[in-house]
């Protein structure tokens, strides 16, 4: 154990891993490409394949399914069942390649140069696939301490499969000392991101011939003034940076996305929908905020109901926590060893992280690749960047092994 931490000092160059094969790597990366898991689509064929793999390991691992059984999360232990060791935990969907200009196939592995190229490569079918290569090795060592492995669905949509799988892991599983969600950092050790809160606004107002304004309730005009409401809440928090968060814009923000109202030109418009994204930095109460937009709103829709009784605004609201832990912290520690860094990082994007660490899970983001990859066309991953990915895991081995 003494050696392999003499041996994850900073600067070591890469020169492969130990225990996990590149060719292992690779080829389990271009299968979990392959599936065109697009959240959208079910992600069963992936979670079949990832299930079978481990059972010829002789690994057991529990689906944790949708309503409908179109999806599942997974997760397997390997090693001991006993207090202590670590979560490895990736999403097993991806965003869409609609209206991208893609010059590789998105669904297929393409090496070129120095990158691995097709939809998940980066975010984070890479961070899956080292994960996966590495529990033949996991096997081989004995760990003293498990390392579980959970993969989820639909973390692109909103971290939507993730919290029934932290709720069974919580309840069946022995404490579990650190969560590493393998998100794109560049395998820097990040302890902070924004919450996320989405919101679906919909507006039902009175139509009428256009000329006849009297006579009907533009949702449009009414989501024109929440929109603005919103904006100017936006504004306030872009003249208030907080200097001492390593997040960049250092301060919440709020975003409006989408708006679709109306159906003609000459038609008052009866119907508006409106999305806006609200992203949190700790010193905001989200709460508070979320309710001045919603006295707001209700505010509007009196008004509203003045001309029409059938007059409504709704809002549909979504949470996803925000991260938010020290240097200090264990997850913080073992990662930064494992990595080789200093210091940690904040980054920008929401992940499952906050979800493992509000079920009280020691959490940091860590996984290879970078976000600028991450939902382009054309996304890879640099192969140093696996290599550093499975050194990392490699190193968790050693730690963990007897
Ligand atoms: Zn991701």
């Amino acid at each position: 154990m003494q050696c392999s931490k003499k041996a994850t000092k900073a600067g070591r160059i890469v020169t492969g891993s130990k225990f996990l094969s590149f060719d292992k790597i690779t080829s389990l990366l271009g299968r979990l490409v392959s599936f065109d898991t697009v959240s959208r689509n079910s992600n069963m064929q992936l979670i079949d394949f990832l299930r079978a793999y481990l059972a010829d390991l002789g690994v057991a691992s529990h689906l944790v399914p949708n309503e409908d059984g179109s999806k599942a999360n997974l997760y397997a232990t390997i090693g001991p069942n006993i207090p202590g060791g670590v979560v490895l935990s990736g999403h097993t969907d991806v965003v869409p390649i609609d209206n991208q200009d893609w010059t590789v196939p998105p669904f297929e592995l393409t090496k070129k140069q120095d990158r691995y190229y097709g939809r998940g490569t980066c975010d984070m079918k890479g961070f899956v696939a080292i994960a996966c290569a590495a529990v033949p090795a996991m096997l081989e060592k004995s760990l003293s301490k498990p390392i579980h492995l959970a993969f989820s669905y639909d973390e692109e949509i909103g971290c939507v499969g993730a919290p029934d799988m932290i709720k069974e892991i919580v309840s069946t599983l022995p404490p579990i000392d650190a969560v590493i969600v393998g998100e794109p950092t560049n395998m820097q050790v990040a302890n902070m991101h924004k919450g996320i809160l989405g919101a679906r606004t919909h507006i039902c107002g009175l139509e009428a011939h256009s000329s006849q304004t009297h006579r009907g309730v533009s949702a449009n005009t009414y989501a024109a003034r929440l929109i603005t409401f919103i904006d100017d809440i936006n504004r306030e928090f872009m003249a208030n940076p907080h200097d001492d968060l390593k997040l960049e814009p250092p301060h919440s923000t709020i975003n409006v996305g989408l708006i679709n109202g109306g159906i003609a030109a000459n038609i008052i418009a009866r119907d508006c929908d409106f999305t806006f994204d609200f992203r949190s930095v700790p010193h905001d109460n989200v709460d508070e905020t979320l309710e001045r937009i919603q006295t707001y709103a209700e505010t509007l829709e009196a008004e509203m109901k003045q001309s029409f009784e059938g007059a409504s605004i709704n809002l549909d609201i979504r949470r996803v926590p925000g991260l938010n832990s020290t240097d200090n912290d264990r997850a913080a520690q073992l990662c930064m060893r494992l990595a080789g860094k200093n210091d940690t990082i904040g980054v920008p994007y929401g992940t499952e992280a906050g979800q493992f660490q509000q079920a009280g899970y020691s959490t940091v983001v860590c996984g290879p690749g970078s976000i600028d990859q991450a939902h382009k066309p054309d996304e890879y991953i640099e192969i140093e960047q696996l290599k550093l990915g499975a050194q990392f895991v490699d190193r968790l081995i050693d730690d963990l092994a007897d």
